[in-house]
């Protein structure tokens, strides 16, 4: 597809800067179809989302997932629009624990939201649990499953590093045209970008693996022996990952791991 017709299509990306330590200290809002349109992602109020909101009459907001970055926008666009809150279905909980609103109405994976001339709802769980894509003819908003440079965060608690694999392999399969994703620019070679973090993942998952063969004997050791350089500030998110990835290998009986005295070893 050249750059012109991409043009065409009828979602709005409006990145908007937030003070958290983010992948390009930016989460994505998007604005899909015209006339009673979905707001996706607001994750906090910008004049340039404001003015983008104003433009559209929008009818519908919906989240990829549940998280900080991704949600603080939400109760006040919902009462300046008066547009109809979706959830996924059966995590009513936990998106009004995060948002501080109730939702309207629930999807669940195969629903088809009104707008755009339909929107469908997947499910893709492991960077958190309640994580979904919205797909349509002109490409997949993803949130926090792909990203065009670096990697995704999957880290305990909620992240589900088995979950995540699975949910990479969909995108892969289902080749959509593009990926909107949480942070960052559009991505245009969406099965690369499948494959780039695929391997990535199992790439880290062998590093855990081979530093708990090799005798480092608890979570401290692990992140020490997988991640050589300095990790000042981002120590808190390389152990995250380091436990989701001993929880995966130890539901695979590949490692032996305790959670409450958090010591490993090889089976
Ligand atoms: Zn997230």
């Amino acid at each position: 597809m050249t750059a012109a017709s991409a043009d065409l299509v009828p979602i709005r990306r409006v990145p908007v800067p937030l003070d958290k330590p983010i992948p390009t200290g930016s989460t994505n809002a998007y604005l899909v179809g015209d006339d009673g349109a979905l707001l996706l992602d607001p994750p906090g109020r910008t004049a340039e989302l404001d003015e983008a909101v104003d433009e559209r009459d929008v009818e519908h907001l919906a989240l990829t997932h549940t998280h900080p970055d991704h949600v603080g926008g939400v109760a006040a666009y919902a009462e300046e629009t008066g547009a109809t809150v979706w959830c996924r279905r059966g995590r009513e909980d936990r998106f009004a624990e995060f948002t501080g609103i109730e939702p309207d109405r629930t999807f669940v994976e195969g629903s088809t939201l009104p707008v755009a001339g339909g929107l469908d709802v997947l499910d893709v769980p492991g960077h958190a649990p309640d994580h979904v894509a919205f797909e349509a003819d002109f490409g997949t908003v993803c949130g926090d499953v792909a990203i065009g440079q670096g990697s995704i965060a999957i880290g305990a608690p909620d992240g589900d590093v088995r979950a995540y694999l699975v949910a990479l392999r969909r995108l892969y399969a289902r080749d959509p045209p593009r990926l909107f994703p949480g942070h960052g620019p559009v991505i245009e070679d969406p099965r690369a970008t499948c494959e780039r973090l695929l391997r990535r993942r199992l790439d880290r998952e062998r590093d855990v693996l081979a530093a708990v063969e090799a005798g480092a004997g608890d979570v401290e050791s692990v992140v020490d022996a997988v991640y050589d350089r300095d990790l000042s500030g981002m120590r808190r998110f390389a152990r995250a990952t380091v436990v989701a990835h001993l929880e995966t290998l130890a539901a695979h009986r590949r490692v032996r791991y305790d959670r409450e005295a958090e010591t490993v070893a090889p089976v």
